[in-house]
């Protein structure tokens, strides 16, 4: 006999209708903690190679316990420099090989980093179509069994500088074209992908954190999360007007000491927050 049924064989309607507003309101969390999971499939997709920073800790920690991590990248970034002596093609390089060298020291192999090769700046203006075509590829080949990206909102739009509003529309609305199989359907009648459901999200935010409800402690993955940031010397640092491919000492340590100032602590221990959801992409704003 069921919860409900047996509340209704023995009680009263009331208790049964409080049993169902007890399920809604039930905070939203997963069957472990991520400190705990193992065995899973996670990908992360981002704008710039980057925006994968404010999860660094959580991804060294998941890659240490013997989870695939993936990052995707929508844009080269090939535009966000002070430098006037860069070119595009020489910002797209550098910016590639910084976030090769950053999933290194979170121990994520070089072929587990994806770049869909936007124009950086720009991606709101590109074919939401074929973006969304090229995200939903992605999804089906890998099936997540957690998406990371960029929160849309929770209940109301979120507001973030353009690529990052951009990527967290994008990578919302991919989630939700994976699972119909008749959408894209090229995709699985030609290239042998099935439709897929992404399960659960984690969902990152770098303005306010009012609506996080998850916080991934990151003891011990804390070095592995500050070498990682400093690898960005076009982005941080003083790179960003002048680069240069080999900082000198005190430059380094300087990106170090700003790496380290930015992780955030909960109880006495450093911590990274998301919005963690889990269900039908339909409802990520619930
Ligand atoms: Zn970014």
């Amino acid at each position: 006999m069921n919860l409900l049924r047996k509340v209704f064989v023995s009680g009263t309607v009331t208790s049964a209708l409080a049993v169902l507003a007890y399920a809604q309101m039930a905070p939203l969390k997963p069957d472990l903690p991520p400190e705990k999971w193992t065995g899973k499939t996670i990908l992360l997709i981002g704008a710039h190679a980057d925006d994968d920073a404010l999860s660094h800790g959580t991804l060294a920690l998941l890659e240490a316990h013997g989870n695939q991590v993936y990052v995707l990248t929508l844009t080269t970034g090939n535009v966000g420099t002070q430098d006037p002596r860069l070119s595009r093609t020489q910002l797209a390089e550098i910016r590639r090989q910084e976030e090769i060298a950053a999933l290194k020291d979170l121990g994520i192999p070089a072929e587990h980093y994806i770049n869909l090769g936007y124009d950086d700046g720009l991606l709101e203006f590109e074919d939401r179509k074929a973006v969304v075509e090229n995200l939903v590829r992605w999804i089906r080949k890998l099936r997540p069994d957690v998406l990371f990206a960029w929160d849309p909102g929770k209940v109301y739009q979120r507001w973030h500088k353009s690529d990052h509003r951009a990527a967290a529309y994008l990578a919302a609305d991919a989630a939700r074209a994976a699972m119909w199989r008749l959408l894209f359907e090229g995709q699985i009648t030609q290239e042998g992908l099935k439709e897929f459901m992404v399960p659960e999200y984690m969902l990152y935010n770098d303005t306010d954190y009012q609506d996080e409800n998850i916080w991934v402690d990151i003891t011990g993955f804390v070095e592995q999360r500050v070498n990682a940031d400093s690898q960005y010397i076009s982005q941080f640092g003083p790179g960003w007007k002048n680069y240069n491919a080999t900082p000198s000492e005190a430059e380094m340590q300087g990106m170090k000491a700003w790496a380290r100032d930015r992780i955030r602590t909960r109880d006495g221990h450093p911590v990274e927050g998301f919005r963690y959801y889990r269900g039908l992409p339909d409802s990520l704003g619930k």
